[in-house]
């Protein structure tokens, strides 16, 4: 069995290698927790967040979708009481000066208290709890002084809750209904690490459902059964590795009636990868304050107007680009006869990045036996094909074929078409299935709807 640091060691320098996740600013010597995606990285995460869009905002008649600044009107921080509360406890070290967050050090000593708890690196003792907000300061416009503060937004919510009365007035839907976005955020996290799991920048899918404060409890339900549609059926996590813990009454914001945290079984333990709260009216009771516009819903049947509650299920991005990733990497342990790099061999173990065929950053590859003979021209005619029907696919002719499938496995291309003589014969290509392995041949003019036909 490969244990938890190897894997995360192997899967992040297989992520360098292969182009998914890069170490930002690298030519400057680094920037501490920072990140690039590379080309395939970029694509994965992007194919998530388009499932995502399609799923929740598409696919629904209650869903409308909005785009909204990271830097908006600072009020709406004060409103939302992050100016004053979004902040995490720190504690340092008195000896070597490390920074903790104190719950953090709390649950894992299983303590209530601070009281005993030393520094986990060298036992020093440690300063009193500060706390520190997390919000990144920054001004707008040519003066730096109090008037122009704003701040990059900690979340994307906030934008949901400006665009309400507009959406309210204009869009001519009926409770209850939501609004989506999916866009960066920023923290100034105390202890960012763990790849892409902590990071000061990220990336979110959030979505406010508005619904009569009597119907919450059943939307809550509802957005559960979607949370887990979404975690079964389109990231494809073992059901064993996820855990949908239930935030108990002491531990809630006080405005919520009910939490639930969706943690996932990373290499470095359980750890929240979405949450999921019923914010009850809390939000737009602030934000109707603070801006002093009646924020609340006519209901044209009852003539009643009131605050509708908030179910608000938060899906960190980045945070499942990393799960996916854990999920689905294959390691062989046993098999390190190829070499990683697609040329000499070395002793890393094989590979195979089993993606769900959706989410894949490239979907098919196009790999000839030989260049010569018009094989060649043949395959890129092939790939050209089946790029200009929309569907990523890579070329390769380079290298052994053996060396090539590895390659693609490692990028976790579900599907290789290999051409050789008979395709110039009978106009037939060889499909290899990455998780399958088997071999079936298929007419190249069937390819583009043999591929959309798998993926649909
Ligand atoms: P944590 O307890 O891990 O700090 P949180 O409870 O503060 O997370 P929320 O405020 O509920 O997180 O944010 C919603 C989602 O945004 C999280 O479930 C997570 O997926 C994502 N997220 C939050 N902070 C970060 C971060 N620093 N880096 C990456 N993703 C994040």
């Amino acid at each position: 069995m490969i244990s938890p640091d190897k894997k995360m060691d192997l899967l992040m320098s297989l992520c360098k290698r292969r182009g998914f996740v890069y170490a930002d600013s690298d030519i400057y010597g680094g920037f501490a927790n920072a990140w690039d995606y590379g080309p395939y990285g970029t694509e994965l995460k992007n194919n998530i967040r388009d499932a995502w869009w399609k799923r929740f905002v598409h696919g629904r008649e209650d869903m409308v979708g909005v785009d909204t600044p990271v830097v908006q009107n600072p009020k709406i921080w004060e409103a939302s009481g992050h100016l004053a509360t979004f902040s995490d406890p720190l504690v340092d070290c008195k000896k070597c000066r490390r920074r903790f967050r104190a719950d953090h050090l709390m649950e894992a000593a299983g303590a209530t208290v601070m009281s005993n708890i030393k520094c986990t690196a060298c036992a020093g003792d440690l300063t009193e709890i500060k706390n520190f907000n997390l919000m990144f300061k920054t001004f707008v416009g040519v003066t730096e002084d109090t008037s122009s503060v704003a701040y990059l937004r900690p979340e994307t919510a906030a934008g949901m809750f400006t665009t309400w009365k507009d959406i309210r007035d204009g869009m001519r839907k009926k409770l209850p209904f939501g609004i989506a976005q999916v866009g960066k955020a920023f923290r100034n996290e105390i202890t960012p690490g763990q790849f892409i799991f902590r990071t000061r920048e990220f990336e979110q899918m959030e979505i406010e459902y508005f619904v009569k404060p009597d119907d919450s409890e059943r939307a809550f339900e509802v957005w559960l059964n979607e949370m887990k549609g979404w975690v079964n059926d389109v990231l494809k996590l073992d059901p064993s590795h996820v855990v949908y813990h239930e935030i108990a009454d002491a531990d809630r914001a006080f405005y919520s009636k009910r939490t639930i945290d969706v943690e996932y079984h990373y290499p470095f333990g359980q750890k929240e990868l979405y949450g999921l709260a019923n914010r009850t009216d809390y939000d737009l009771s602030q934000h109707q304050k603070f801006s002093n516009e009646d924020l609340r819903w006519f209901d044209a049947e009852t003539g009643e107007r009131y605050l509708p509650y908030v179910i608000e299920p938060s899906w960190g991005l980045s945070r499942t680009v990393l799960a996916v990733l854990c999920e689905h990497l294959d390691i062989d342990e046993a098999d390190t006869s190829v070499g990683a790099h697609g040329d000499a061999p070395t002793t890393e173990p094989r590979m195979v990045l089993r993606l769900p065929p959706r989410l894949a950053p490239v979907k098919a590859a196009v790999l000839p036996l030989q260049k010569k003979d018009g094989l060649s021209e043949l395959g890129r005619e092939l790939a050209q094909k089946i790029r200009s029907a929309g569907i990523v696919v890579e070329y390769d002719e380079s290298g052994s074929i053996g060396k090539r499938y590895r390659r693609q496995d490692e990028i976790g291309t579900p599907w290789c078409f290999t051409l050789d003589y008979t395709s110039k014969e009978d106009g037939t290509v060889t499909v290899r299935d990455r998780d399958a392995m088997t071999q079936e041949r298929v007419k190249m003019d069937e390819i583009v709807a043999w591929i959309n036909n798998k993926l649909s």
